[in-house]
């Protein structure tokens, strides 16, 4: 687990060490590191062996030619030489110059192949990781509580699962194709010393002037890996944003100003991007003339200061070029790590605050459903922070079994919030609810929910058919049941009129429907539930006198077939006055609660408010006070 301190010093966006960060991330997405790069890293040494025999073979050879290809004087020069020659006769194979250069083929040859399996086990790795990491956020997003998702914009999150936590997760293979990088160094290293040890040191020092030389011009790379994040958050959420309101947009002629707007946007991501490259890019420039400097100094040093064999000095310089690249890899693979720093900050971030942030599950009883009452004991709720106003305050009163409660009161009052409370949405700050004289918290949240079926007011229909749409958390229903539940929803004849009837598909790539289609469509979804209470906010709000007075004779049609509770928050009046019971809200509170007939004969909002709006429809023209 991850200390307190960590977690305050990422979430307050402090500079960690990078190798912190992808420390953290790997300890929060749970990747089996060491596993993979054991694997990695021993397919790369593998193949640096085989390219390591391929050119040590190099000195054989040279010697051999050198000697004219004579085997005989090697021999009586050389131990290694009349080893080699025995142990080749032994398997039959004559010593050579087309054998020896074959052999080196041969071990360049498995150099390639390791390489292509290191690769090709890499490459899968890297994409099941984000895989992994991906459906995990996701998995934590579908189990966060409203009052996180209140506060959560979809732009950035659609960024953070997938740009950052790819950028993020790239880094994981970056150290390990690292790991791989320093003992491939130091193998090299080691065949060095084992040269000269003088001119290794020389080389130590010209290297290591190298790194300080490139150190101050990568440090920048951590703030642009900011800005570049930041960029790509505002990028996503902008045109997240921006497609959701296209019918304002056109409404109100802004295209060009939008068009304007997302071109700043990727310019300036761009000019981050191709800042960060370009130091990338520069590590060569520097590198590359260094190491042929440093070459023909080795040169040097080596045959005039040292005197050294001209086989070793060819050995040495051949394993300093081949140092050379590795040295430059190691560094552009600490810039790229320093380039994804903000994208292990933001994910670890995102992965924590999702983590934290999880539904809680509720109580181990399971709801079988209403048989009696909910009750309602001194609740409120607010939300927010301390000190916030109250969006619930105090509230108590009582939802009878199999009757519909209808629930009205200015908007801003507290009818959504307070349906929210039911299954298990949001939590009061105080007070109790009861189902059936069972507190709420001792069921469990799942089994809640199975119970309660709910018609938000305007309904999300996704790319699909009708059949699908009705069967949406329902996945075990029959055809009857389905036709059942759009009959009782009144929605079976605007059904059989669709071109393909159940089969037709609707959303964004079908028939769009009218709003009191898509009302009646997804209250066939809900009473198709089977629960045992559905609950409808403002179900008929927006729809026509025709289209209301259709969606309280379904309600009651559902109540008396089904037995099912019903909560119903009404804007219009004339859908709740078959309402068994109506609880007005005002301000967080109940104000007052009976049938229609009794409400109206008291002079109270609901009266007034009832009179206003059919006063309304009949009046007809606004009068010049009104004006
Ligand atoms: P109603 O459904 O009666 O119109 P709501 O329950 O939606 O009223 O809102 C009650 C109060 O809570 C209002 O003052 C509203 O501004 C506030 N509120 C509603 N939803 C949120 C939210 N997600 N975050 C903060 N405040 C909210
Ligand atoms: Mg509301």
């Amino acid at each position: 687990m991850m200390s307190k301190m960590d977690q305050k010093e990422i979430k307050s966006g402090g500079r960690l060490p990078v190798w912190r960060l992808v420390r953290k991330h790997i300890e929060i997405t749970g990747f089996s590191f060491k596993k993979i790069a054991f694997v990695i890293v021993g397919l790369k040494l593998a193949s640096t062996l085989f390219e390591g025999m391929g050119f040590a073979m190099l000195l054989p050879i040279t010697e051999f030619m050198i000697a004219g290809q004579d085997l005989a004087a090697l021999q009586a020069k050389s131990d290694l030489w009349r080893r080699l020659v025995e142990s080749a006769d032994s398997i039959g194979i004559p010593v050579n110059l087309f054998t020896l250069l074959s052999m080196s083929f041969v071990f360049i040859l498995f150099r390639q192949l390791f390489q292509y399996f290191q690769v090709s086990y890499e490459i899968r790795k890297a994409r099941e990781f984000d895989r992994q990491v991906q459906v995990a956020a996701f998995d934590k997003s579908l189990r966060m509580r409203l009052s996180e998702i209140d506060m959560s914009r979809t732009g950035e999150f659609v960024n953070d699962i997938t740009n950052e936590v790819s950028r993020a997760n790239s880094a994981i293979f970056i150290v390990i194709s690292t790991i791989g990088h320093v003992l491939q160094l130091l193998l090299y290293v080691g065949v060095m010393v084992t040269i000269s040890v003088w001119l290794s040191l020389a080389l130590l020092v010209m290297a290591l002037v190298q790194v300080r030389l490139m150190r101050g011009m990568m440090s920048k790379s951590q703030d642009i890996s900011e800005q570049i994040t930041s960029c790509n958050q505002s990028l996503i959420t902008f045109l997240v944003e921006r497609l959701r309101s296209l019918r304002l947009v056109r409404l109100s002629g802004t295209e060009a100003t939008e068009l304007n707007s997302l071109d700043q946007l990727v310019r300036n991501l761009n000019q981050r991007a191709i800042s960060i490259q370009m130091i990338s890019a520069r590590i060569p420039i520097i590198v590359e003339p260094m190491a042929v400097l440093m070459i023909f100094m080795l040169m040097y040093v080596g045959t005039d200061l040292l005197g050294m064999q001209i086989e070793f000095l060819v050995m040495f310089a051949a394993s300093t070029l081949r140092l050379l690249p590795i040295l430059q890899q190691i560094m552009i693979s600490y810039q790229n790590v320093l380039s994804v720093s903000a994208s292990l900050r933001t994910t670890i971030n995102r992965i924590e605050v999702l983590s934290e942030s999880g539904e809680p599950t509720g109580g181990p009883r399971k709801f079988e459903g209403l048989k009696d009452a909910i009750k309602f004991e001194n609740v409120s709720f607010r939300y927010g922070f301390e000190n916030g106003p109250l969006a619930l305050d105090n509230i108590s009163l009582e939802i009878p079994a199999g009757k519909i409660t209808g629930l009205v009161g200015p908007s801003g009052s507290g009818k959504s919030t307070l349906i929210d409370l039911l299954p298990m949405l949001r939590d009061p700050i105080g007070g109790e609810i009861q189902f059936d004289g069972i507190p709420r918290d001792e069921f469990s949240v799942q089994s809640l929910r199975t119970k309660i079926a709910f018609v938000p007011q305007s309904p999300q229909v996704f790319n699909e058919s009708v059949e699908q749409h009705i069967r949406y958390g329902n996945p075990d229903i029959s055809k009857e049941e389905i036709i059942k539940a759009a009959k009782l929803a009144d929605a079976e004849e605007f059904i059989g009129e669709l071109p393909l009837g159940y089969d037709t598909l609707i959303g964004e790539n079908g028939i769009r429907l009218s709003g009191g289609q898509r009302q009646r469509l997804d209250l066939a979804r809900a009473v198709a539930r089977n629960s045992s209470i559905l609950i409808l906010d403002e179900p008929a709000s927006g729809l026509d006198a025709d289209a209301e007075e259709h969606f309280r004779r379904a309600l009651v049609r559902i109540k008396e077939n089904t037995g099912v509770t019903i909560v119903l928050i009404a804007h219009g009046f004339s859908t709740v006055v078959a309402a068994d019971q109506i609880v007005v809200l005002r301000k967080g509170h109940v104000e007052e609660s009976g049938t229609h007939e009794f409400l109206m004969k008291s002079s109270s909002w609901y009266a007034q408010a009832f009179n206003k709006q059919h006063h309304a429809v009949l009046s007809g023209p606004l009068s010049d006070a009104e004006k």
